[in-house]
């Protein structure tokens, strides 16, 4: 059985949990206004930090050589700079958009993984990204769920700074 595309396929899987740290740590910084946001990414970013953690033990498990990956992360894609750069002040609900876009990225990724590891006869990658994609899943769907009052709240702060503005 070919594994090269498994062994592969986790460390790409690794370095996109490195930059989705970076990304929601960058994220974080910018949402002291929207508490229930903040809360829910800051939970996320230990959850990623534990992908990436579990994702090198399996790598180890599986003899995959793990000595590049300490340089990576930090480097942001443009799924990065979407949520990373300082836009026109309405980067809350850019970030939004971009965060439940990757998170959607991660869950397909996951599954290609999960369906690599089930004909590599890997059991444990596949406990391993099934529990993975579980939190992605869960982590999409929250923000899926919340893109609309994210808005809103924006916007009605938009609407007071305006307001503010013309006295
Ligand atoms: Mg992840
Ligand atoms: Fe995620």
């Amino acid at each position: 059985m070919e594994t090269k595309y498994l062994e592969n396929w986790l460390r790409d899987a690794h370095a996109m949990e490195k930059q989705a740290e970076e990304m929601l740590k960058s994220q974080a910084k910018r949402l002291e206004h929207y508490p229930a946001l903040r809360a829910r990414i800051d939970q996320h970013l230990e959850e990623t930090t534990h992908q990436a953690d579990k994702l090198e033990r399996l790598m180890t498990e599986l003899g995959i050589d793990t000595s590049a990956l300490k340089d990576m992360g930090g480097k942001l894609s443009a799924f990065g700079q979407a949520l990373g750069g300082m836009m026109a002040g309405d980067e809350v609900v850019k970030g939004g958009i971009a965060s439940y876009a990757f998170e959607c990225f991660e869950i397909a990724s996951y599954k290609a993984l999960i369906a690599a590891a089930e004909q590599a006869s890997q059991p444990e990658v596949v406990r391993v990204c099934k529990d993975i994609l579980q939190e992605e899943q869960a982590m999409a769907d929250w923000l899926a769920q919340h893109l609309d009052e994210t808005t809103r709240s924006f916007l009605a702060r938009a609407d007071d700074d305006n307001v503010q503005a013309k006295k």
